[in-house]
């Protein structure tokens, strides 16, 4: 017969061997990866999230991101934009997720003075950047189709109802993304998920620290050398969403290369002295927003508009091959190339 004394030592025994594997499977789940690859609004999504609720949190991610595109898709029926596309100057009641939408990036035109503007879609449209149809316009039709672009005559009345000229259409593909990421990363971080990177085609957002506890290292892209780096963010809670002239394009039969990013002034492909700006906040709708108005405003205009609005940095790629990027960036972004600091 075992004596008390060994019955106790092998309880003892068993007893930290439970806790052993408690605290290995806590920590093997705490670091756990999960990914999880996706097509949506016409571009290629990743989100990977870490911890034990990992899964079924991006599985939700997902579908709030889904929902998201069924609202403001140009060309599904049910849609908001559609509808607003085709209410005839008649007001029009859309989603919460619209109307949030719709207000900033009313905001940011004002503050980039039009140099984004979602009622540039007509034009958009004629040069065939949303069918693949590509064609350069004749002046006289870019004229015409200028007349309905001013994002001053959209109408929020106090209910939330959107009311637009007739003959004027709009869409949300300058910023909806930026919106999609931060109502995913808001998904994640409700189903308990602390550490995750969302790359919605180019908008990224990171929650939290890497599993390790240090930063995420988001690659800046330099267009102007196939495949390499201009430099490294270090970021944590933040988004670096990036517009540039290099990734939807066509070559006209005058030998031009005519990008997708118009400068609702002139209806033409704005002739930015960049060619990407990727801003960096905690906002992913307010950074993709941005994006896009900073390329068209070009380098010495987004530098005006960052010191006034004092609320965001942005890193930019120059034509001549420079990179620029924003003081507030000193401790953060890390080149080998030539770089000039943009000062307050
Ligand atoms: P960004 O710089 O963020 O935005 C550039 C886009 O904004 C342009 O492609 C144009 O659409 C618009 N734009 C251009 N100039 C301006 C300006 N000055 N002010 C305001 N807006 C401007 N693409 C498809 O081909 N098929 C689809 O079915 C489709 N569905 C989509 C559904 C949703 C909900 C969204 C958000 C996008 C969808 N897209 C689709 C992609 C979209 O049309 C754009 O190509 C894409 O959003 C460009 O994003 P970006 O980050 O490359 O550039
Ligand atoms: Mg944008």
């Amino acid at each position: 017969m075992k004596s008390k004394k060994s019955i106790f030592s092998i309880a003892f025994i068993l007893a930290v061997g439970a806790f052993v594997c408690y605290l290995v499977i806590c920590l093997t789940e705490a670091g756990r990866e999960y990914k999880a690859t996706f097509f949506s609004m016409d571009t290629v999504m990743e989100i990977t999230a870490y911890g034990k609720n990992a899964k079924s949190a991006i599985s939700a991610a997902t579908e709030r991101i889904s929902e998201i595109e069924k609202e403001m898709s140009v060309n599904d029926e049910g849609s908001d934009t559609y509808r607003i596309n085709h209410s005839g100057g008649e007001t029009v009641f859309v989603s919460e997720d619209t109307l949030l939408v719709l207000d900033k990036a009313i905001t940011v035109s004002q503050m980039s003075d039009g140099a984004l503007d979602i009622t540039v879609f007509p034009v958009v449209q004629k040069w065939g950047f949303t069918t693949g149809n590509y064609g350069i316009p004749e002046k006289e039709e870019i004229t015409s189709l200028l007349k309905s672009v001013d994002y001053k005559k959209i109408r929020i009345d106090e209910s939330g109802a959107v009311i637009t000229e007739e003959g004027m259409q709009v869409d949300f593909g300058a910023l909806a993304k930026g919106s999609a990421a931060d109502e995913a990363a808001k998904v994640l971080r409700e189903n308990g998920v602390k550490s995750a990177l969302l790359n919605l085609g180019g908008n990224i957002c990171v929650v939290g620290t890497k599993p390790d506890g240090t930063d995420w290292n988001i690659a800046v892209k330099n267009p102007l050398s196939d495949g390499e780096y201009a430099g490294v963010l270090s970021i944590s809670d933040k988004c670096a969403v990036t517009s540039g002239s290099y990734e939807r394009f066509f070559e006209g039969a005058d030998g031009e290369h005519y990008h997708h990013i118009i400068d609702p002034h002139t209806g033409y492909p704005a002739d930015s002295d960049f060619v990407s700006v990727t801003v960096v906040c905690e906002e992913g709708l307010y950074a993709d927003a941005l994006s896009t108005a900073l390329f068209v405003a070009g380098y010495e205009r987004a530098a005006d508009i960052w010191r006034t609005a004092n609320d965001f940095e942005f890193v930019g790629i120059l034509k001549d091959g420079s990179v620029v990027y924003t003081e507030g960036l000193k401790e953060c972004f890390y080149t080998e190339l030539f770089a000039i600091c943009v000062e307050k």
